[in-house]
């Protein structure tokens, strides 16, 4: 599926590095780009040593559909174990700044045996708007926007939604989209998704718990900000509340407990003179969170828990060493995000995971009309899919966009163009590493799935479902804990809706046979428009049209309400059902109106869709029958049990435990030993003699025979720990 271009001279060198890593190792090599005149790769050498990691330059004429570009790639794969990705900081605090190439030689200083072999700047930053006195911290403090962890330790939190910043509408207000990252597990498992981090602070002297909405971010109205030694001084308003307490660690990472006491409490108005130090950190709180902590005196215990939270893949985020924020997702799964909207032509830096799992980091030139333009913003997930990109998230760009690499005799070497004219100075960066002493073996990366295909006569909404998400104007869609779909307005307009596409659901959705839409959602209060319109395209009805249309009233009271929609007489509603368009507001809505819609699906009479809504209100979003084993269980081995839909034919599976025996144990004993091989042999040679079929048919094809035994033979001779299954 994916073209990989491997130039003659480097393959050679590749072919043997690779053969002493990984017989199966993939082929390195960032796809061929539409339109290229040029495309060379090397392989990078360090210390005269090859490495592995494969540096790409692809040149783009102006005739392309990308317009003219330069564009560098390295890949690596990081089943190689002296390869390492690392999340790297550019000086003690976390705003401090530095070119890209000077935090790497700091990098390779302070650790020894390890040596950045490329890198490129990391997230972008945020600083506080002076001219607004919702936050004005009186100088220039710059935070990531997006989680950072370095080695474990959480430096911060991503951006919280009252922060103000010098930032779009969709990146400020209370909806904020949630904030993605790039990160890679202890186990060198690569991932996009999106971290943050729950910080629970347990006065236990008053028996009062209260979670902070952030660590080291803005000080923004209405909000409990924790800050430890990771930022310089406490950063609060004269009208916020400070406490400041000393711990016995002031390190946050994942399953931390820091235990401590208030040492000093500056109440309201006397905000903005708290101390950091090591192991003594300061909570500020401001506006409506004041009273969370205003009753702490000094001398109170207190006790912290921090984990590391997220609303898909928690637990390998859980595991997590290295995360970088930035921008956002292009493609998660295959599949263009649907955060993913803009228009503009860009500088980028982007990293990510291929198809097999490699690790790919990209930059793209631009801002100089004779060299390189930069990426529509439009053309970006086509070009990262030729890449060979499977899931790919977009860190800072524009002047900040920077690739450094090593050459033979250690020096750095920037490889792009940046458009400042020389490498900015940066919050952070992330580099590919070799480490002298090889490190542990790679985790499994079956996480990286394909988009699911979905069944669109009863649904709920997976991450993966974006996918079917296309056009959003003014709107976004994510996917939140539960599989509930959020529709978003990102600003204040009258047309905001995103279009919902059935062709490549499971089935088609015949509306002669389909005549009742069933959903459940819910919507605050505060929103400006109750109605909820929807653009029905079906048979020959491609196109959204006015004429074929289906409003209801929702309920504004943020609690779910499930609905049902006669479509029995609707104008249009003949053929196979294409997509519909959904304007979720009726086009009327303000930046951060939102719906929530858990449940949607399709009935062909009034009394299916009553069974329907019945099953969504019991949180159901199918109807599963009893179930039939359809793999039996076998000794050491789990059965497969599945479940069917009897609304929709949708199907799920579950493990049949296996049944207690052991495999190559022909007469019982409890033991595999040459009484069973003997026993099996006379068996076979049709002797009068008792055995245990099920532990003789080693290779679990449903035959006693000689392969079986010579398995077992072989067995006992210790080829191998475990039967091969046939
Ligand atoms: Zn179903």
């Amino acid at each position: 599926m994916r073209k990989r271009f491997l130039s003659l001279t480097i393959a050679p060198v590749l072919c043997t590095a690779m053969l002493t890593l990984n017989l199966s190792a993939p082929i390195l090599g960032a796809g061929a780009v539409s339109g290229e005149s040029s495309h060379t790769q090397e392989e990078i050498v360090y210390d005269g040593q090859n490495t592995g990691v494969l540096h790409t330059n692809i040149k783009l004429p102006a005739s392309s559909e990308y317009g003219l570009n330069v564009i560098d790639v390295i890949e690596f794969d990081l089943s190689d174990r002296n390869l390492t990705v690392e999340a790297i900081n550019s000086g003690t605090y976390l705003n401090s700044q530095k070119t890209v190439t000077s935090a790497v030689g700091d990098f390779n200083d302070a650790h020894d045996g390890k040596t950045v072999l490329a890198a490129t700047n990391g997230d972008l930053w945020m600083t506080a708007v002076h001219s607004n006195s919702a936050v004005n911290t009186g100088g220039t403090f710059a935070v990531p926007r997006g989680m950072l962890i370095i080695d474990g330790e959480i430096w911060s939190t991503p951006q919280i939604g009252n922060e103000n910043l010098e930032a779009t509408n969709d990146e400020k207000g209370s909806t904020t989209p949630p904030k993605y990252a790039f990160g890679m597990t202890a186990d060198y498992q690569p991932i996009v998704g999106i971290p943050n981090a729950s910080i629970v602070i347990r006065n236990t002297s008053q028996n009062k718990t209260v979670t902070a909405d952030g660590l080291n971010r803005l000080p923004a109205d209405n909000s409990l900000i924790v800050y430890n030694y990771r930022v310089a001084n406490s950063r609060a308003l004269a009208d916020a509340c400070e406490v400041e307490i000393e711990l016995d660690s002031d390190v946050f990472r994942h399953g931390a407990t820091l235990s401590g006491t208030v040492k000093a409490v500056y109440p309201s108005g006397q905000g903005g003179t708290a101390e950091i130090s090591r192991n003594r950190i300061v909570l500020t709180a401001r506006g409506t969170r004041l009273s969370t902590i205003n009753s702490f005196r000094v001398g109170d215990q207190i006790s912290i828990d921090c984990s590391i939270t997220s609303t898909s893949n928690q637990e390998l985020w859980q595991n997590c060493v290295q995360a970088v924020g930035g921008h956002m997702p292009i493609l998660i799964n295959g599949a263009v995000s649907t955060q993913f909207t803009g228009t503009g032509r860009w500088p980028y830096t982007l990293i990510g995971y291929t198809n097999e799992g490699t690790v790919m980091m990209t930059t793209v030139d631009g801002r100089q009309s004779s060299y390189s333009v930069g990426i529509q913003e439009r053309h970006l997930a086509d070009f990262c899919r030729e890449l060979g990109y499977n899931s790919v998230f977009w860190f800072d760009g524009g002047g900040s966009t920077t690739l450094v690499t090593v050459e033979d005799d250690g020096e750095y070497v920037v490889r792009n163009s940046p458009s400042d004219g020389s490498p900015r100075a940066v919050i952070n960066s992330i580099a590919v590493c070799w480490n002298d002493t090889p490190r542990g073996a790679q985790g499994a990366l079956d996480y990286i799935i394909e988009p699911v295909s979905f069944n669109p006569l009863s649904m709920d909404f997976p991450q993966a479902m974006a996918a079917a998400f296309n056009t959003p104007n003014a709107a976004s869609a994510s996917f939140q804990e539960g599989n509930v779909l959020r529709l978003t307005s990102v600003t204040n307009t009258n047309d905001a809706y995103i279009s919902f596409d059935f062709s490549t659901a499971e089935k088609k959705v015949n509306t002669s046979e389909y005549k009742y839409i069933v959903l459940r959602l819910r919507t605050p209060e505060t929103v400006r428009s109750g109605v909820f319109q929807m653009f029905l395209c079906a048979g020959g009805i491609t196109a959204p049209n006015p004429s074929y249309t289906k409003n209801f009233q929702m309920t504004r009271d943020g609690e779910y309400h499930t609905y049902i929609l006669d479509l029995t007489n609707q104008s249009g509603w003949s053929g196979n059902l294409n997509s519909i368009r959904l304007d979720f507001f009726d086009g009327n809505s303000n930046a951060g109106d939102y719906v929530e819609i858990s449940q949607f699906g399709f009935a062909k009479t009034a009394a299916e869709a009553e069974m329907l809504k019945a099953s969504y209100e019991s949180g159901n979003t199918h109807q599963w029958d009893e179930g039939i084993v359809t793999t039996e269980p076998g000794y050491g081995k789990e059965g497969v049990k599945t479940y069917t839909c009897t609304h929709c034919g949708a199907t799920k599976t579950e493990a049949v435990p296996a049944l207690p025996g052991l495999l190559g144990d022909v007469n019982g004993d409890g033991m595999i030993n040459g009484v069973d091989s003997g026993l099996l042999l006379q068996y076979l040679a049709e002797w009068e003699v008792e055995i245990d079929q099920t532990a003789a048919d080693v290779n679990g094809d449903g035959m006693i025979n000689g392969i079986d035994s010579g398995l077992l033979l072989q067995y006992l001779a210790e080829w191998f720990e475990e039967f091969p299954a046939a």
